[in-house]
């Protein structure tokens, strides 16, 4: 059998070597220290907010996110259908109700004709809406500009899951830096890694320093151990720090042979009816981070699984889009506003091996493989 072939694994080398063993030879192996300040104040410059919060994950970033914006009992929360199930199940831990919105077929993402409808439904059935997630889907940006300005006409916080859009823009403005926060994820999977971490990034002086509060323990600033709020031991470490800071150096590089790879199917898929590169045409203001194309099987004659089963058969992945929280047996209960838009992209997406770390040899083997399916299905 071939060796795997994923489909976005981590992309580390002497770079990442360098800064690491920097990191370890300082001395710094305590959870905090410079390269997690250096990190944070890189990523935030990067990113165009006065604020970062360096932490174990993004699914923490957002829990913290959410308490810190006063999300708790009683609210409910407004987020996209169309998600990873990090983004639900950190609004479940502040013990608020996920309410799921469906999306727009072209790029997946959160519908804001649906979100306005929800909104005024749920004002006036007299609910409390704590916070409006909207998540920016393989690392294209949600339509930021409508969905902030019904976050601002209701005076709803807006806490954006940027965990896939690192280096991604809307209208010329990075993704991370909308709403009243915004998390990102370094999970090894994402468009840059410290192996595992996330980050908050906020304009609001406060808010970051609630985050960093909460996110160690709750240590109220006195020398012995005095606590007056239930606290989480989130912060990321040193040592992880040193790792994000060499992928961001190489940033805007690993994003580029993604947008390469991306290229490249659109170039393939291109002649073949039935199949298109998900997320609409334009790709500069995506990081690229995951391609998918969505399959019309009734033009086709065959279906995403099909094509999902011949890559296996050479040992390379390929997964469906996200299955939508509101078909996900956990979330059999919370209420949803949908349009079919998710449950159709689930049925027909298919995400395809898109890291930077794929060698050369790697792509041909996706390209022959694909090549030899479309030829068995001529
Ligand atoms: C990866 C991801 C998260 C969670 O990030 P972790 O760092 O893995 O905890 C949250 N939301 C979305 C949309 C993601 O893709």
């Amino acid at each position: 059998m071939s060796d795997r072939i994923y489909m976005s694994s981590p992309d580390v080398g002497a770079v990442e070597e360098e800064f690491v063993m920097g990191a370890m030879r300082s001395g710094w192996i305590a959870p905090l220290g410079p390269d997690v300040d250096a990190f944070e104040a890189e990523v935030a410059a990067r990113i165009g907010v006065t604020h970062a919060v360096a932490l174990s994950s993004g699914t923490a970033a957002l829990h913290l996110a959410l308490l810190a914006a006063g999300v708790g009992e009683g609210d409910v929360v407004l987020t996209s259908t169309m998600t990873f199930a990090a983004t639900a199940n950190a609004i479940t831990y502040t013990g608020a109700e996920p309410f799921f919105i469906d999306c727009d077929i072209a790029s997946g993402n959160l519908d804001p004709v649906l979100l306005r409808r929800a909104v005024e439904q749920l004002r006036e059935a007299g609910e409390n809406i704590g916070a409006i997630v909207p998540v920016d889907l393989l690392g294209k940006t949600v339509n930021y500009t409508d969905i902030c300005a019904i976050a601002d006409e209701f005076g709803i916080p807006l806490i954006a899951d940027a965990a896939e859009s690192f280096g991604a823009t809307h209208r010329g403005r990075p993704a991370g830096s909308f709403g009243l926060a915004s998390i990102i994820s370094f999970n090894g999977n994402k468009i840059m890694t410290t192996s595992g971490g996330g980050m908050l990034l906020t304009n609001d002086g406060a808010m970051a320093a609630r985050v960093r509060y909460l996110a160690t323990q709750a240590r109220q600033p006195v020398t012995h151990y005095e606590h007056t709020d239930i606290g989480y031991n989130y912060r990321l470490s040193n040592i992880l720090a040193a790792l994000g800071r060499a992928q961001l150096t190489r940033l805007d590089e690993m994003i580029a042979r993604r947008r390469a790879m991306r290229d490249r199917y659109r170039e393939f898929f291109a002649a073949v009816p039935g199949v298109e590169v998900f997320g609409g045409a334009d790709d500069d203001a995506d990081n690229c981070w995951l391609t998918s194309v969505v399959i019309d099987s009734a033009v086709t004659g065959w279906s995403a699984r099909d094509l999902s089963d011949a890559l296996l058969e050479d040992n390379i992945e390929s997964r469906p889009l996200w299955k939508p929280m509101h078909a996900q047996p956990v979330f059999a209960d919370a209420r949803a506003l949908t349009n079919g838009s998710s449950d159709r992209l689930f049925a027909s997406g298919l995400t395809l091996p898109s890291g930077s770390a794929l060698t050369k040899e790697e792509i041909e083997r996706v390209f022959s493989r694909a090549t030899e399916f479309l030829g068995a299905r001529a």
